[in-house]
């Protein structure tokens, strides 16, 4: 069944989510490759909006092309890209230590350093090895002791071949319970973040719509702020956290093979 809730989607223009949407694991999902080619065909804008931090921008662009997709290195906005420029304009020259999986590509004008060069600023990015009680312990410390506080975003999990995997959201919410405040976050759910997707379709919220498989930090956050929402039934989509959360997505589809007939496109 390929059923979507509500009217049909009257958007110029799409932010779409990767991991998730267009592949797993860096693999296309089945339709996603002929979608982004029918929308390019069709002269649909997109930008591609990853809270993905393991990779550049242009990391991911080249991964996705490999994968058969038509997308250029500035369609794809990132998590990274998003917190160097938060950095840049809120804290200026600072010493930023970043936490998880980030590269330093994509985090241009901002002065790394380690847990031992006296951060000013702690990032939060994807959750990897890193993330052991040594460190999380010693970033607890440093938040208490006065260190500005920033993530790249809330996930909880993201999909892989081998299954679920739990992403640094798990641990900031204990972070933020412990230090007893809140990180500032610079992907999706940031209103911030679709905004700058915006921007760069130059389309306002109401003519353009989100699609992704967190109906959370895809979905809801992006209908907060006057856009569409589109949920997928692929990637880590589970009917139990539809039913659980508090808004309803304006669209829930099988996959983003179904988006092309909700705009319309034949
Ligand atoms: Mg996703």
């Amino acid at each position: 069944m390929s059923g979507s809730a509500g009217a049909p989607l009257d958007a110029g223009g799409l932010l779409l989510d990767m991991d998730g949407v267009l592949t797993v694991s860096w693999r296309p999902l089945p339709g996603a490759v002929e979608t982004v080619a029918r929308l390019r065909a069709a002269g649909v804008p997109f930008r591609i909006m990853t809270n993905t931090t393991s990779r550049s921008h242009g990391a991911i662009a080249t991964s996705l092309r490999a994968a058969g997709f038509d997308v250029a290195d500035d369609e794809v906005l990132t998590a990274s890209v998003a917190a160097a420029a938060y950095l840049r304009a809120h804290h200026a020259g600072a010493r930023v230590f970043v936490l998880g999986d980030a590269v330093p590509d994509d985090l241009a004008g901002v002065r790394l350093v380690g847990l031992d060069g006296d951060p000013e600023v702690v990032v939060i990015s994807g959750a990897d090895r890193s993330f052991a009680f040594e460190n999380l312990n010693r970033v607890h410390r440093v938040l208490l002791g006065g260190a500005a506080f920033v993530a790249m975003h809330r996930n909880l999990s993201w999909m892989t071949d081998e299954g679920e995997c739990l992403d640094a959201g798990a641990y900031l919410l204990g972070l933020e319970r412990a230090a007893r405040r809140e990180a500032a976050i610079t992907g999706k759910p940031s209103p911030d973040f679709f905004r700058a997707g915006l921007e760069a379709l130059r389309l306002p919220p109401e003519r353009a719509a989100m699609v992704g498989d967190d109906v959370e930090n895809d979905v809801l956050a992006a209908q907060a702020i006057g856009m569409a929402g589109v949920l997928v039934r692929t990637g880590k989509f589970r009917e139990e956290a539809l039913a659980a959360t508090a808004g309803t997505p304006g669209h829930v589809v099988d996959s983003i093979a179904d988006v092309p007939a909700l705009l319309g496109l034949a």
